[in-house]
């Protein structure tokens, strides 16, 4: 294997654990940023998105040596606690393994953990500032923004980890046949936080992720080590409870009053904070291929954005990083025969995720509370107990396990129509020893 000078485009989670990967297995890397290196800059309020990782993102950053990092400062959560409009609270776990549960952490914190063992590593550099505009799929030549300047730079790899509005795969969409397709939800989100009480003490139960399910939106809640709370309201842009709607100190008093009542009174400023902190979108985008020749690769969500309510976005960006390892191991890092083997064995199972993701936004705001959904939930966890091996949750398999995808939502089908067959199969033994027992009882008469 040669030693090859890879460019990466993204010092965000997916560039960052790309880089710190192949530079241990030889290669010389430059990772490019287009931002100020975020250790150094002020915090942004309403902009701190707290991720839920779980055994996919875990298992990547373990690969690398940081998981133990990251898990000292992430805060676990064993399950939702659902809160329905009256105030009552109804706790549903993750999984019937009391080992199993979600990581709570704060996005910047992991990037800076990721960037500094980026920092430490021989074989990477880290240039901020520099954001890439254009690369050649000719030669070698990769363009650059730096402080209003242009640079001129060659490396013949360029990878693509610069996020769901990636600049390298809008040079890939001149490209004859790059299918594209970019899909924006109804729904955006906004981050409000719960303070710690004055004691230091959390004002809602510390380790579980809190929902506010109201049908058409919704509000969550992730825990902080500082007890503090990141809420994100996933709510529509239009609409009589739309954010373009909802825009006086009044109708944000008005709507949390009706809505949210048990966490009125724990946001503090709470109209400031709706105000002042920006609204974003979500988005999932699909393309393909993700890679020109050997020449360059989109990884993360470059490649693959989804929407975040399944809690896989990064789990999955971190998840592509394992894999191009273990692809690269097969194919002795010949970059065109891996990039394409990577993205044929990858793409289905980020399709896969791509679909679970919107339809869990669909049972988070609505269905985790109904007695329907919660009967479902409580029958899985007593079936998981009888077969355990048999029958795993859907959400168990995307959430704890490594199963691709594609591999865990047709086993979840499977596993369904088991079930109905099982179902059905017991019934029918119930008519028949019940009409059993009536002859019996007949004869006897
Ligand atoms: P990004 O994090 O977007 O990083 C891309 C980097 O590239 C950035 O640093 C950017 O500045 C840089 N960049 C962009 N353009 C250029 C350029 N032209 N040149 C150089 N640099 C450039 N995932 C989970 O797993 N669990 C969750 O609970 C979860 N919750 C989420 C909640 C919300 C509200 C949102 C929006 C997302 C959530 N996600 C979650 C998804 C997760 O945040 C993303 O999947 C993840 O950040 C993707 O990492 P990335 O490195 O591929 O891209």
């Amino acid at each position: 294997m040669t030693s090859t000078h890879i460019a990466i485009a993204g010092a965000g989670l997916t560039g960052t654990l790309a880089g710190i990967r192949l530079a241990r297995r030889g290669h010389e890397i430059t990772i490019y940023e287009r931002r100020t290196d975020p250790r150094s800059s002020v915090h942004h309020e309403g902009r701190s998105i707290n991720l839920a990782m779980s055994t996919r993102g875990l298992d990547a950053l373990e690969r690398a040596g940081l998981a133990e990092t990251v898990r000292s400062t992430g805060v676990p959560m064993h399950g939702r606690m659902i809160h329905t409009r009256s105030g009552d609270t109804a706790f549903q776990p993750y999984s019937t393994n009391p080992a199993h549960h979600l990581l709570s952490v704060d996005r910047d914190r992991l990037n800076a953990t990721l960037l500094d063992a980026a920092d430490s590593e021989p074989r990477v550099e880290l240039r901020f500032d520099h954001k890439l505009v254009d690369f050649s799929l000719r030669d070698d030549t990769i363009e650059f923004e730096h402080l209003g300047n242009t640079v001129i730079e060659q490396h013949p790899v360029v990878l693509g980890a610069d996020g769901a509005y990636s600049a390298v795969r809008t040079r890939m969409q001149r490209v004859d046949r790059f299918r594209y397709e970019q899909d924006y939800l109804e729904h955006g989100y906004k981050e409000l936080t719960i303070a710690a009480r004055t004691d230091g003490s959390p004002a809602i139960e510390p380790r579980v992720l809190h929902i506010w399910p109201r049908g058409g939106h919704m509000m969550i809640a992730l825990p902080n080590p500082d007890n503090s709370f990141t809420c994100t309201l996933f709510w529509p842009f239009g609409g009589p409870d739309g954010f373009e709607t909802i825009d006086t100190a009044d109708e944000v008093e008005h709507i949390f009053a009706r809505d949210f009542a048990d966490a009125h009174e724990l946001v503090d400023d709470l109209s400031g904070q709706y105000l002042r902190n920006p609204t974003s979108s979500l988005v999932t985008i699909h393309c393909s291929p993700w890679h020109s020749g050997g020449r360059a690769l989109l990884l993360g969500d470059a490649a693959h954005a989804v929407v975040p309510f399944y809690g896989q976005g990064a789990n999955a960006a971190l998840e592509d990083v394992s894999i191009l390892m273990d692809t690269l191991d097969s194919c002795n890092d010949e970059w065109e025969q891996a990039f394409a083997t990577f993205f044929a064995t990858r793409k289905p199972d980020t399709d896969a995720l791509a679909e679970l993701a919107l339809d869990n936004f669909v049972e988070m705001r609505d269905k985790v509370a109904s007695r329907r959904f919660r009967a479902t939930a409580a029958l899985h966890r007593v079936v998981h107990r009888l077969f355990p091996r048999q029958f795993v949750s859907l959400y168990e398999l995307v959430t704890f396990s490594r199963t691709p995808y594609a591999q865990a939502v047709a086993r979840a089908r499977d596993q369904g129509r088991r079930a109905t067959q099982i179902a059905v199969g017991l019934s029918i033994a119930l008519v028949l020893v019940a009409g059993g027992v009536i002859g019996m009882v007949s004869v006897w008469n």
